[in-house]
């Protein structure tokens, strides 16, 4: 943080007081005045003004420049990694970290005009994030079960396809990650019951770590009536063809 005597602050004009100030640490202190969280799986949109994903675009691209410079490459004269800092900074915000800084797609939600009463079955979908212990990348499937009654809203298939890319766009713990669309799918069309599964890959044990490729991570998610009748979660269950 920037710190101003006080005959610089009489001095200073308002521009002058930015100047310096790393727009990561402007929204930053907005964030902790809101008292939000803001883990990596948290979305800030809310706290970015318009311009600013740019400057932090500019702000990642040279501290990313640092991280070539410290592991000792040669970005001068290898003409390979000349644009690495900016294509991984652009990578980031804006194309697989995206659902971090963009606000969720906008989804109109319908009556259930039909009173539909069935349960629905979404998927697969596929699904790409990171974990966030490595930032390695986390590739897999999920389902979604849903069981609506006459206050459901409906929204369209394509749309929790959507829902799901914006909670993903983040790096994740598949865990949290499941919970997160869970939560937002519950909120956006109030079902009876809800019901997720998701199956992935996790990079982290297949490029490093254990380096084992086959090894996938299934977990699950029940809410509502998927939760009480057994018989329902079964039916979903035998229906995901996996
Ligand atoms: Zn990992």
């Amino acid at each position: 943080m920037l710190m101003k005597t006080e005959s610089d602050m009489t001095t200073a004009g308002p521009s002058d007081h930015d100047q310096g100030v790393p727009v990561s640490v402007k929204i930053r202190e907005r964030i902790q005045a809101a008292r939000h969280r803001f883990h990596s799986n948290d979305n800030i949109a809310g706290f970015i003004e318009p311009g600013e994903l740019e400057q932090l675009l500019d702000e990642v691209t040279v501290k990313m420049q640092g991280v070539l410079d410290s592991m000792v490459i040669d970005t001068e004269s290898d003409h390979n990694t000349g644009d690495t800092a900016r294509r991984v900074a652009k990578m980031y915000l804006k194309e697989v970290f995206n659902g971090r800084y963009v606000h969720g797609p906008n989804i109109t939600e319908f009556p259930n005009a039909e009173h539909l009463n069935e349960l629905m079955i979404v998927g697969p979908i596929t699904v790409r994030s990171a974990c966030s212990h490595h930032f390695c990348p986390v590739i897999g499937k999920i389902w979604i079960g849903v069981m609506p009654n006459e206050h459901t809203n409906v929204i369209g298939l394509s749309k929790y396809a959507r829902l799901a890319e914006w909670i993903m766009g983040r790096p994740q713990i598949q865990e949290e990650a499941v919970v997160q669309l869970a939560d937002l799918i519950q909120e956006k069309t109030q079902p009876d019951g809800l019901a997720i599964v998701m199956e992935a890959s996790h990079y982290c044990m297949a490029w490093r770590g254990v380096k084992d490729m086959d090894s996938k991570m299934i977990n699950s998610v029940m809410r509502g009536v998927f939760l009480k009748d057994p018989n329902l979660r079964r039916e979903f269950l035998s229906l995901i063809p996996r």
